[in-house]
């Protein structure tokens, strides 16, 4: 195929993110109307699985009231200078939904239809995640509702600097840790750490570094950090594989979303002998029957900003794409994305969730009907914050661990939690998904009752 080809711009699933972008980003002055809320309740499902696993455990209720919102919920409103000169007005946010294990920690998000709701469902998630991998941390996540390829590097620079600069005290390497997320990356967090350590006297500067994780290595990231949370969705494939006698080798993978999990999921994979037949991202889907060389496609996403374009692909619409005949889904794009249609569409045995929240409760029931297994998010994409933690202890001791110690820890605590939650759905005779919670609510309950707290 030739580079010529084109994929075709794929409607966007949340009808809000069809409604390009809303009011809380807009230039000083203006008057842009804000979008009506009538999108997916993602904190709604997050709260049905809280009360379905708080039943499993018989969750005394007054824990599970904590529970039901966040501690704080921050919002900030930011000017900053664009490139033309104008001022643009921004809306911030931090949620930190509980602290009761440690500081809260989770990702910030970059994403034009980031809202309020997700980022309590996506923090309330960081919360059990945390709990479920036995981290010394609670759950947080953030973000600004903006995006962030419609604007140039020092814009890019300027917002996520005034962004810190706003949220001030509310994060700390012992309060609230952010990291990256969907539109951030390694040189996003680079620029909030050199912010947030501008704000601080001479003298404590230096022990502040571990104020967000995710960083570059040279300014004090660890190593292995960039494919962690890939690494840990292929840790989660292979257990399931091994217990499945299911042969990872000659299978054929599917992949939405092809950022920092989706891409290493699929080069990581590949070394097991899966090949990657079919790709999506905001720009469209792909197919190759043979099989992608997710190495190249990830340095061509690297180079290009999305798939589109790719070469040796064919495009195909998201509903080809659902339909592909394929062994193993890794949805690592956004959440609400599988519904009953999807679900009835899928060919595939396995759907381990790089993302966070991509099933709709209404498709993983058309998944368990179907007998197609699922791996959930809290456990499946839990790498990332796992070695984020790594990161964080490193800072703290002034070290710098070989690669070889990361990803040995990383499996270690990837088999030890896989095997937790297996362990409770015997138990409980309950989905994965509902142990994750299970055991993660086990863990806060404990330590709420130990401390007294009532
Ligand atoms: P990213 O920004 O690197 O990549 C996101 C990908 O999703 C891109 O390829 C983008 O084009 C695609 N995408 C966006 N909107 C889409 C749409 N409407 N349809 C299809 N594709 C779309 O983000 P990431 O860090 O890879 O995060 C992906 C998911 O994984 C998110 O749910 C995130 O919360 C979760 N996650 C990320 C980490 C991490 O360490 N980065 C850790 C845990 C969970």
């Amino acid at each position: 195929m030739s580079d010529s080809r084109r994929i075709s711009v794929v409607p966007a699933l949340n009808p809000v993110e069809s409604r390009g972008l809303g009011g809380p980003e807009q230039v000083i002055g203006s008057s842009v109307p804000a979008p009506s809320d009538n999108k997916h309740d993602f904190f709604g499902v997050v709260q049905g699985y809280l009360g379905a696993a708080a039943r499993l455990i018989q969750l005394p209720s007054h824990i599970q009231s904590i529970l039901s919102q966040p501690k704080n919920e921050v919002i900030v409103h930011f000017p900053v200078r664009m490139d033309d000169g104008q001022f643009r007005l921004f809306k911030g946010y931090r949620i930190q939904h509980n602290n009761v294990l440690g500081p809260y920690k989770g990702g910030l998000r970059f994403h034009h239809a980031a809202s309020l709701d997700d980022f309590k469902a996506l923090a309330a998630l960081m919360t059990y995640k945390c709990a479920l991998m036995n981290l010394p941390f609670g759950g947080g996540k953030g973000g600004i509702k903006f995006d962030p390829k419609l604007v140039s590097k020092s814009e890019l620079s300027r917002i996520t600097r005034r962004f810190v600069y706003a949220l001030g005290s509310n994060i700390g390497p012992d309060y609230d840790i952010p990291a990256p997320d969907v539109g951030t990356n390694a040189q996003v967090m680079a620029w909030a750490m050199d912010a947030y350590m501008n704000t601080l006297g001479t003298f404590s500067k230096q022990s502040q570094i571990g104020v967000v994780t995710g960083k570059p290595v040279t300014s004090g990231g660890t190593r292995g950090r960039e494919q962690a949370t890939g690494q840990g969705v292929v840790h989660c494939i292979r257990l399931w594989a091994e217990q499945n006698r299911f042969d990872l080798s000659g299978k054929k993978l599917m992949v939405q979303g092809f950022g920092n999990v989706g891409s290493n999921v699929a080069v990581l994979l590949s070394h097991f002998g899966v090949s990657l037949v079919a790709v999506g991202d905001h720009t469209g889907y792909l197919t190759n029957a043979e099989g992608f060389n997710a190495y190249r496609l990830k340095e061509y996403v690297e180079q290009h900003g999305s798939i589109s374009g790719y070469p040796n692909g064919q495009p195909i619409s998201r509903a080809e794409f659902f339909a592909i005949s394929a062994d193993i889904f890794v949805p690592a794009a956004l959440e609400n994305q599988i519904h009953p249609e999807e679900a009835e569409a899928l060919t595939v045995r396995l759907v381990a969730e790089g993302a966070n929240g991509p099933c709709h409760p209404a498709g993983e029931a058309v998944l368990a009907r179907r007998g197609i297994q699922v791996l959930p998010d809290i456990l499946v994409n839990a790498g990332g914050v796992t070695v984020s933690y790594y990161e964080w202890v490193q800072n703290r001791r002034s070290e710098q661990w070989p690669l070889a110690e990361v990803e040995s820890r990383l499996s270690d605590a990837m088999t030890d939690a896989y095997s937790r939650m297996q362990d409770f759905a015997r138990r409980h005779e309950c989905s994965f998904r509902l142990a994750c919670y299970g055991v993660a609510l086990e863990r806060i309950l404990a330590v709420y009752n130990e401390r007294e707290i009532s």
